[in-house]
């Protein structure tokens, strides 16, 4: 059985979604900001021991082989 509502608390209650998806939003949208910030600044330097190559790396890793001479080294660390 629909029961008669009142305006006013109908307009309250849609205003009340409407502000919480806006929050949603906010929060989606500011968590993917820092996902991308993070995946763009998070490289990792290397220098060849080998052929005295500087090179950098996607993300975060500990090792990598250069791409000259294919000799494995470890990140630099400052
Ligand atoms: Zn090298």
């Amino acid at each position: 059985m629909l029961q008669p509502v009142d305006l006013s608390v109908f307009l309250a209650f849609v205003a009340g979604l409407v502000v919480l998806g806006l929050f949603g939003l906010q929060a989606w949208y500011d968590r993917r900001d820092a996902l991308l910030f993070d995946h763009r600044r998070l490289n990792s330097a290397f220098y060849c021991t080998r052929c005295s190559l500087t090179f950098v790396r996607p993300r975060r890793r500990e090792e990598a082989t250069c791409p000259h001479c294919g000799w494995n080294n470890v990140r630099l660390k400052f």
